[in-house]
């Protein structure tokens, strides 16, 4: 299992996106109320991480279950 970890600057929120699972289909980036997600690669990444509100509308939204997030 590859998981990719990011971390909110002031270490209060983390998301794990596991890179097998993730297929790029974009759902978390078009929920997500703070436009946190980026697809990178066909990968996605939480790149304004610092900027979610914790409404966990992305893990909720994901059909491959690929996104953990510590609020959620
Ligand atoms: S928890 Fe909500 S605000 Fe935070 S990244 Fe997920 S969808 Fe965006």
């Amino acid at each position: 299992m590859v998981v990719k970890k990011y971390e909110s600057k002031d270490g209060s929120i983390v998301i794990e996106v596991d890179q097998e699972l993730c297929e790029g289909l974009s759902d978390c980036v078009d929920v997500c109320p703070a436009s946190v997600y980026d697809l990178v690669d066909g990968k996605a990444v939480p790149a304004r991480i610092d900027e979610c509100i914790e409404c966990c509308q992305c893990v909720d939204s994901c059909p491959k279950n690929a996104i953990k997030h510590s609020s959620c």
